[in-house]
């Protein structure tokens, strides 16, 4: 599963952040358009976690709506997929947003 290797990656990129600290909550930003299952990483995340400064954290999830602009109009639209037309009909266009896969916060345990 795709999402178990980006949930290792997650965990891994933040345990190196907190250099070794507990950390208590994790925020991460997945766009609807990214191609990951935000609900799978939410489903491994316990068990990568496990070991690693990261057990027992929060995950918190932000799911944002994908949005992209028009080449033809310059209008910008709601993207609920990668290939949703411009209202104007016409296909080709800028993702501005949706795409996103990353770490926002992180917490960390204070002693
Ligand atoms: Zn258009």
């Amino acid at each position: 599963m795709h999402e178990l290797g980006i949930t290792r990656n997650i965990v891994a990129i933040v345990s190196e952040a907190a250099g070794g600290r507990p950390v208590r909550r994790v925020t991460l930003e997945v766009g609807k358009l990214s191609g990951v299952m935000a609900g799978a990483i939410a489903f491994c995340f316990d068990a990568v976690a496990k070991g690693t400064p990261l057990e027992g954290a929060t995950l918190e999830i932000c799911e944002i709506e994908g949005r992209g602009r028009c080449s033809a109009c310059g209008t910008e639209f709601a993207m609920p997929a990668i290939y949703t037309p411009c209202p104007c009909g016409a296909r080709g266009s800028v993702r501005l947003e949706g795409e996103e896969l990353k770490v926002k916060t992180m917490e960390l345990e204070i002693a």
